[in-house]
């Protein structure tokens, strides 16, 4: 099953991936750690992906779809696919089409997370996550249960992103009403929209979310 999770930033689509990924065994695809990786490299890439990044834009959709497409070469059919932070462009959308036709795949649900854009900036701000295991954390509404040691590995580092500040969360907001938004129509056209309110609890989106798979 590949499934794509859709929604602004915030809207908990690495949390629900993460879920996912432990209790289903899918894979997540989520451009964006792909490119937090890229942007570690001192290349030319690298300085162009983090500008962009850090400003909140679009890193270009052939550079995102190719990431995609490799992965899924080396995924077997088996395994169900995540995508979460891709597409978010029309374009990204009729490739990610394309990919997914050439590995033998399709689209059975798109799961669209549907959240207050205000709640979402302070989500958002007071995010952290491990920085061993990526487990993910808040300032507000989830600390470890040991304050400074991580509930999944024990560590005891945490980061930020650099990209979760009000001024460049607002931006990125404004990039998916724009730009992202606009790909739900062609999927509801197909009947593959589910909506989830994003706004409960994360056990409460997750059993919605369980709910549409099962
Ligand atoms: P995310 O972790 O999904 O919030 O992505 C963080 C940043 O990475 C975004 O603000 C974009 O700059 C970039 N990015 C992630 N995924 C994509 C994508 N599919 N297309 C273009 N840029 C992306």
């Amino acid at each position: 099953m590949d499934i794509i999770l859709l929604g602004p930033p915030g809207a908990g689509k690495g949390t629900q991936a993460h879920r996912l990924v432990e209790h289903h065994g899918m894979m997540q695809l989520s451009t964006g750690d792909m490119l937090r990786e890229t942007r570690k490299a001192d290349t030319e890439l690298g300085r162009k992906v983090a500008d962009i990044m850090d400003s909140g834009g679009l890193v270009s959709d052939d550079i995102v779809s190719a990431m995609i497409d490799a992965k899924l070469a080396d995924m077997g059919p088996e395994v169900g696919a995540i995508f979460d932070g891709y597409p978010r462009t029309e374009h990204q959308a009729a490739q990610l089409d394309e990919i997914l036709a050439k590995h033998g795949r399709s689209l059975d649900h798109v799961i669209e997370l549907e959240v207050n854009e205000d709640a979402l900036v302070e989500r958002i701000t007071g995010r952290f996550t491990c920085a061993n295991c990526g487990a993910g954390y808040h300032d507000t509404f989830k600390q470890p249960k040991v304050e400074g040691v991580c509930d999944e590995c024990g560590s005891t580092e945490f980061k930020r992103r650099p990209d979760d500040n009000e001024e460049t969360v607002r931006h990125r907001m404004s990039v998916y009403r724009n730009e992202t938004a606009p790909i739900l129509p062609g999927y509801e056209k197909r009947g593959i929209v589910k909506r989830v309110n994003g706004m409960g609890g994360i056990d409460e989106v997750t059993h919605a979310i369980d709910a549409i798979l099962s």
